[in-house]
This record gives structure tokens, sequence and C-alpha cells, in this order.
């Protein structure tokens, strides 16, 4: 980040500001709009400079910069058209300490100002850092069509009560339920549609309900193999609205950016450091928290309801009553073999596919060898790094042909991603040979041949991924 944004609250304060032209017009009014005291120094002043000043109380100094001016001050503001004096403005504000903008060149500025949409209390600010001053203006432009205008009469409703729920409910979490009600239910439509009178009839009564203490909800939330673009838009909602969000080693960094940004991240599952990891640890978290009225997204990796224990996770919960959803992911086998060109299924060479783990409660044994060994099929295998030697020898001893091309898909849709493509009665050599590691999918079929069909890029390539409006709406 190249520069930290803030708000500053200069109403009072003294600022200086540099220069008696246009531009110089048009800061003194953004500074007096924000209750800035300013003194203006200039050797020439324009008349609408001039009037301005004077009818809003603001100094007036008619004569050129001396270094001295600076002192005092919050801010200063050189907007001369001339650059040697915008460096010598720069240069006495440094010395002091002092926050400066030297509105014609970067190099004369200590901060620099966004481009804003003001819905005052509500203010967006904008910046590309200096590096795109016209993008940052069309983005504004996209802004301001966004927001409602009534957004205005909502954020000042809500600043008027905010006394009031404070007293009301001592809880910080039921006062953010309560707000998060107010501005997704209809007091924030009547609000904005200037019915004030109605919206704080419907709060009240919200007020009210808010005080008796709530269950929270749980949802078991699939977050894909590990691209973000691959995130449902559900999901994606989930994770910026919960309180707690509790994930799997499998969920990758790049899908927890997405997270909000005030949202407690608890790891589970088992990997060095973790101490929640035995499944019944996990639920028993799950349910106390959704018992103190959190709302909790329990992200897992790919789709929560394929090899995810999601099944007993919902079991735990619905036993106490408590209220869950399930949003469903992209699971490894469906991200891998797009991400690899692999069809899992095609007419000429596979009429069906299944999914496996070579990982079950009991043991590997149990599959049905013969079945899975017919031709015309697609076998994916989940978890099934230590299981090679046993998979590669069952299916050839139940009469797959060791030639059936294979491939194994390691940390697929990440820029991590490696494919391996070869023979079934190469499995465990291939293996060894590049040091495969978990998470691997193995795709065992004739369709894999597809995938090496030349036309693939091995290398991943992100899907396209442009974040929707309400991640922006959204605050952290
Ligand atoms: N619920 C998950 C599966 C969890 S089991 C889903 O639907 O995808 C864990 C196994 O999933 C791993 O051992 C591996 O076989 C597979 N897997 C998960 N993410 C993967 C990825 N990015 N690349 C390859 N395999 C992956």
């Amino acid at each position: 980040m190249d520069y930290f944004p803030a708000f500053l609250d200069i109403r009072g304060r003294p600022c200086l500001i540099v220069g008696g032209g246009d531009i110089a017009f048009r800061k003194v009014r953004l500074l007096s709009k924000a209750g800035a005291t300013l003194t203006i120094v200039a050797p020439d002043i324009n008349d609408l400079l001039f009037n301005f000043a004077g009818e809003k109380g603001h100094r007036l100094v008619k004569r050129k910069f001396r270094s001295s001016d600076v002192l005092g001050n919050w801010l200063v503001v050189s907007a001369t058209g001339k650059t040697a004096v915008e460096a010598s403005v720069f240069k006495s504000a440094q010395d002091a300490n002092i926050f400066c903008n030297g509105v014609d060149s970067v190099t004369n500025c200590s901060y620099i100002t966004p481009a804003i949409v003001d819905r005052n209390p509500v203010i967006v600010a904008i910046s590309s850092g200096g590096a795109a001053p016209v993008l940052a203006r069309k983005l504004r432009s996209q802004i301001e069509m966004m927001l409602p205008n009534g957004i205005s009469q909502l954020a000042t409703l809500a600043r008027n009560w905010r006394d009031r729920v404070g007293k009301r409910l001592s809880d910080a979490l039921a006062r953010r339920r309560f707000w998060e009600a107010v501005f997704e239910g209809p007091s924030a439509q009547l609000a904005m549609t200037d019915d004030i009178a109605a919206a704080e009839i419907v709060m009240s009564t919200l007020l009210e309900d808010s005080s008796v203490k709530q269950d929270g909800e749980a949802w078991l939330v699939g977050a894909g193999p590990g691209d973000p673009g691959l995130l449902t838009l559900c999901a994606l909602q989930i994770m910026q609205t919960a309180d707690v969000i509790i994930h799997d080693r499998l969920v990758s960094a790049e899908v927890l950016d997405l997270a909000r940004r005030d949202a407690d991240l608890i790891s589970v599952g088992k990997f060095p450091g973790c101490n929640i990891n035995s499944q019944e640890q996990i639920n028993a978290l799950l349910v106390s928290l959704v018992r103190s009225g959190k709302r909790v997204c329990r992200l897992k990796g790919g789709d929560p309801f394929i090899f995810g224990r999601g099944g007993e996770e919902v079991a735990a919960l619905s036993k106490e009553n408590l209220k869950y959803q399930v949003v469903p992911g992209i699971t490894a086998a469906a991200g891998c073999a797009a991400a690899a060109g692999i069809p899992l299924t095609h007419r000429d060479v596979s009429q069906s596919v299944a999914f496996i783990t070579a990982h079950g409660k009991d043991s590997v044994d149990n599959l049905d060898w013969a079945s899975l060994a017919r031709d015309k099929q697609t076998l994916v295998f989940y978890m099934s790094v230590k299981r090679l030697p046993e998979l590669m020898n069952n299916l050839i001893k139940n009469g797959r042909s060791a030639s059936t091309p294979v491939a194994f898909i390691e940390r697929g849709t990440t820029p991590e991603q490696r494919i391996i493509h070869g023979t079934l009665g190469q499995l465990t050599l291939l293996a060894e040979a590049h040091r495969i590691v978990p998470p691997t999918t193995l795709i065992i079929g004739e369709v894999t041949a597809y995938g090496t069909a030349g036309a693939h890029d091995e290398r991943y390539a992100p899907v396209k991924y442009i974040k929707p409006n309400y991640m922006v709406a959204q605050k952290g």
C-alpha cells in the first residue's frame, strides 16, 4: 500500500492555502466545506476566491509565500501553478512536519487527495495513488451511479440512533445484528425515500426483538479447489457477512483473503500447530459458536458434501436444533479436470464417472474393484497418494488395462498446479519420480488422454474473476 487512507477531522483546525487562482479556490471551497479555518497566501487573489473567503471569514494575506507561513497549520495546500513555489512550500512544510499537497506535482506532496463521492455523512474516496487520476475519476462516476441518493438520509438516521441502540443493546454482536437488519430491511428503504417516521417505527420493533438473545446460524460452504474465481457468489457473500470462519487446510490463502476483514478466522484440521483437529472437536466448536449467537461460515475445500465430512457436521447441528444451510462448491474432480483440459465424461470413451476415496473409514479393500475395473468409465480418486500400489494392483488384477491413461493433478487450479500424465501400469513409478504430494487428484481413464492433446496450457490460468459490487459495498 503506497498511501495510508484516512479521513481527517479538520473542523476548526488552521490550514494554509498558497495560491489565489481557480485551483486554489476549489481547494479552499472543499476545505471550507469540511470546516477548516483557512489562511490564504498569494500576491494576487481572484475575485471569486476573495469574495468566498470574505463570506466564510477566512484570512487573506496578499503577498508572496514565506517559509514561516506554514507554522501552526495542520495541512498545507499549494496551488500556485509555479513548480518552484510549490517545491519551496513543500520543503517548508516538510521541515515543520506538516502534511503538504502540491497540486501540480506528486513530488511536492506528502499527502494526495482522492476523487470523492459525497453523500454526507457517507463519503467514498478513490485514489490511484497518483498513477491514473482519470481512472480514479471514472471509478468515481461508476460509484456515484451505484450509490442511492438516499444513502445520506439513511446514514444520518443511523447516526441519530447510535446512542439509543448502544444503551439498549450492550452486546456488540446484538448491535451488529440490529444494524444489519436495519440496512438490509424495510427501514433502510423507508429512510432512503425520506419517510423517516415510518423507518423509525420499524427500527423500534427491531430494537426490541434484538434485545432477546438468539441462536446464530451456520453455513457449510464449499470453497472450491483453490482458485478464488471458482467460488460461488453465495459462498463469497457468506464469507463477507459471517462473524466467524472455520476453515480447514485445503482452503487456499487467496480464498481466505476474501473473507470479511473483521471476521474471526479459525483453522481446524490436521496440520501443525492446530489443536482443534478431531471431527468431534470441530463439531463441538461449530455447535458452541452457533449457540452463542454467531453466524458461522464453515468453509471447506471443494464441496462440503464430497469427502468433506459435511454430513457429520450437519448432523451435529441438527441434533442441537440449530439452523444451517449448505452451499455447494466446485469439487476437486471438476476443478482439476477442467484445469487439466480433461473432460470427465466423453461419449466416445466414458459413460460414467465415479468419485472414489482411497481413504475410507475402514479400508481401501472394501471397494468393488471388479466394477471399477470395467471399461468406458472414468475414475477420480481423492486422497490417493498413499494408496497407489493398492489402486494400481487391484484395478489391473481385475481387468483394467495397464495401458489405461491416467493423470495426476497436484494442487489443481492454484499457481502451483502440476499435471502429470502416464499409464495405470506406471502409477507408483510416476508418483515417485515426480514426488507427488497431497492434495492431488488422480484421474484414471481414456478421457485423460484429451488433456495431452497439446492445445491445453499446463500452467494454470486463473478463471477471469471480477469482484462483484456488493464486495465494494460491504464494509469489513
Ligand atoms: N471436499 C473436497 C475433498 C476433500 S478430500 C472436494 O470436494 O474437493 C481431500 C482431497 O481432495 C485431497 O486429498 C485431494 O485428493 C483432493 N483435492 C482437494 N483440493 C485439491 C486440489 N486443489 N488439487 C488436487 N486435489 C485436490
